[in-house]
């Protein structure tokens, strides 16, 4: 989608009425209870697809904003099926609270943690904006210390994810490789879409090499098709490696395809009640979203 076209698109979007950017957020929030979200997860599970559940809410105000989103999570792990690994949690840090106060945010992550262990359901830390990359790795680490089944995110466009990725290699990692959702600078981060696919499959490939466990997620279809020739050639064993996507992201074909070829397939599925905030926070951070959501108006078929 032309970028002067997104630009206008951004610009006008956020004064859209709420409930046509609510027809929108339709599409990728699965709803705004725990009940809607076992929904969809059922119901992906019932197509085969693995999931992971994300509640929204970032970068809170107040520290006792995050007692709400604690218990939200504890109600999830006490209802979630974790059978197989094939539903599995995500969360963001900044809604524990991590801007305001490390302690308490460390505190809230373990009360989710602890749960998260006994139920057997693996837990995995979002990768927010580069302010908060060090104190991510770090949670990352001290949660595996009490908890193998705790995962993170690396993202391509970052010029430090090659080392973050081999320092902590010798945890045997299952990591997330992302692009970047973030608008970074170009003093930290690459820029050329190109170079940031190129160094998205190299961190998958060293992850691949080693002990780590890779989480590929990208909706970008030459990239999938990069990795699942390399995993072919390489004989990849299917338990070191799945394929991850947002729920909503019209690339259903691509996806049923890569499960009937034997692939693991993991789709990310938010819900919560604060989807309104998280869709314009998304289009600020990155106008290409409104060009999604433009497609996704005129109903442009699936891949
Ligand atoms: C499972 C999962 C978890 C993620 N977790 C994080 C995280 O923790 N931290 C982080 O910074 N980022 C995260 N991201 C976002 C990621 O960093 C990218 O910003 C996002 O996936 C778009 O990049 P892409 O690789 O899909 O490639 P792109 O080149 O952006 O997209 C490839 C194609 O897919 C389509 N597409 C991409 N996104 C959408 C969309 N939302 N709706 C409709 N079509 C779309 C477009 O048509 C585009 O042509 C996650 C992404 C996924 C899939």
């Amino acid at each position: 989608m032309a970028k002067w076209l997104n630009n206008v698109l951004v610009k006008t979007v956020p004064f859209a009425p709420k409930f046509v950017v609510g027809l929108v957020a339709k599409k990728y929030v699965s709803g705004e209870t725990v009940d809607d979200a076992l929904r969809v997860i059922n119901d992906l599970n019932r197509q085969s697809f693995n999931t992971t559940v994300d509640i929204l809410g970032e970068h809170i105000q107040y520290l006792d904003e995050t007692e709400l989103y604690v218990n939200m999570y504890a109600e999830l792990i006490s209802r979630i099926n974790p059978i197989k690994n094939s539903n599995t949690i995500s969360l963001k840090l900044s809604m524990l609270g991590i801007e305001l106060d490390r302690d308490k945010a460390w505190q809230n992550f373990e009360t989710i943690l602890k749960p998260a262990k006994q139920n057997r359901l693996s837990l995995c830390i979002d990768m927010e904006d580069s302010s908060l990359t060090d104190i991510t790795l770090e949670f990352f680490k001290k949660g595996k210390s009490l908890y193998q089944d705790v995962t993170t995110v690396l993202q391509a466009y970052l010029f430090r994810s090659h080392d973050d990725l081999e320092s902590i290699l010798p945890l045997r990692p299952n990591v997330r490789i992302c692009k970047g959702i973030y608008k970074e600078s170009p003093k930290i981060a690459y820029q050329d879409p190109d170079r940031i696919r190129e160094k998205f499959f190299s961190l998958v490939k060293i992850l691949l090499k080693s002990d780590g466990f890779a989480a590929i997620a990208t909706h970008d279809l030459e990239l999938i098709s990069v990795c699942e020739e390399y995993i072919k050639t390489n004989n990849i064993p299917a338990e070191r490696y799945e394929f991850q996507a947002l729920y909503g992201v019209p690339i259903q074909n691509t996806l049923k395809r890569l499960v009937e070829d034997g692939h693991t397939v993991r789709i990310y599925v938010p819900y919560g009640k604060d989807w309104y905030p998280y869709s314009m926070r998304r289009l600020k951070e990155n106008p290409d979203i409104a060009g999604y959501i433009f497609k996704d108006f005129f109903r442009i078929k699936s891949r």
